[in-house]
């Protein structure tokens, strides 16, 4: 079946970075609440992803476009910073380790100055490299990996069919910073519901402390029709949060955090309010500013639900 190129989910950091897909979908396509439930990994071609860094090598030096090459393509080299390359899809980690060294080798060949390579992955991806084969994307200026950790509460992990626990995601953490890989790591507000929403907080806080990573990202759970938890939700057998508990719990985790130092934001477009700050150093101000919007109870105050985005 031919390569179909995925539409484009990313870090809202890389928002002017070159999409280049090598994968679509997600390896682990087993999570109850992700728009990725049950869709197939497919892996590109090595020759494919190669014509396309050429064909960007082409439009950055002579604005040349080639008929054979997608418009998404260019349209996105139009707004691209020349800097960054994020690799698409879900789980880009998983392209077999040869082909995405030898995809960094050639990007790097055809932009000598591109600063940072980013990619997402899943912790299991991780785990299945060695820290010696980490440093050496790292060495290709495979710079960020973006890995979603959801929760810290392996009853959670387990219910929303993760695929790994709070030991193998801490040690998945651990070997991206032993590579020299900068991390950014999310967890999902409101994951648990309601019933579970205390110990969620407190695990997740206690997971994110034991990764350390250098950027931390609060989502909130946004439920998706076609996937099983949006099921349990129509058979009344998950119960949302409301958006003050999705603050609650976002303070909850920023409370009970234990950073070296992590630039923490729930800046993502699914959450009720942004806020962001370096962790330790801004904790106070954090919750102190969550605190006041909890004390007001004032909707107007949030992000209104059409606004949020996944
Ligand atoms: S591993 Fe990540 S991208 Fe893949 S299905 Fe789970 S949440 Fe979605």
């Amino acid at each position: 079946m031919p390569f179909e190129r995925p539409a484009i989910i990313r870090p809202p950091s890389e928002w002017r970075s070159y999409y280049l897909p090598l994968t679509s979908g997600c390896s682990n396509n087993t999570c109850t609440f992700c728009n990725y439930y049950g869709v197939k990994l497919r892996i590109r071609e090595i020759s494919e992803v190669k014509k396309e860094i050429d064909a960007l090598a082409l439009y950055a030096r002579q604005s040349i476009c080639l008929p054979d090459i997608p418009r998404v393509a260019y349209a996105v080299a139009r707004t691209w910073d020349g800097e960054k390359v994020f690799l698409q899809d879900g789980d880009a980690l998983v392209y077999p380790f040869l082909e995405l060294k030898e995809a960094l080798e050639y990007l790097n060949e055809k932009f000598p100055h591109l600063e940072r390579v980013g990619i997402y992955a899943t912790a299991q991806d991780v785990l299945r490299r060695s820290v010696d084969e980490l440093r050496s994307l790292r060495e290709l200026k495979l710079g960020i990996a973006y890995m979603g950790v959801e929760s810290g509460d392996d009853e959670v992990l387990r219910k929303v069919r993760k695929g790994v626990n709070y030991h193998q995601m801490v040690e998945a953490g651990r070997k991206l910073k032993e590579a020299g890989i900068t991390s950014s790591v999310t967890v999902i507000l409101g994951l648990a519901g309601v019933e579970g929403r205390e110990k969620h907080a407190i695990e997740t806080a206690k997971i994110l402390s034991a990764i350390d990573p250098d950027y931390g990202g609060a989502l909130t759970l946004t439920l998706v029709p076609g996937t099983p938890l949006y099921e349990e939700y129509r058979r009344g057998e998950f119960h949302p949060i409301s958006p003050f508990k999705s603050l609650e719990e976002l303070k909850m985790i920023i409370e009970n955090s234990n950073f070296t130092d992590c630039f923490f934001s729930s800046m993502h477009a699914s959450n009720y309010l942004s806020i962001r700050g370096r962790l330790p150093y801004d904790k106070e101000s954090m919750i102190r500013e969550l605190e006041a919007i909890l004390a007001r109870k004032d909707p107007s105050l949030l992000r209104p639900e059409f606004l949020r985005g996944l």
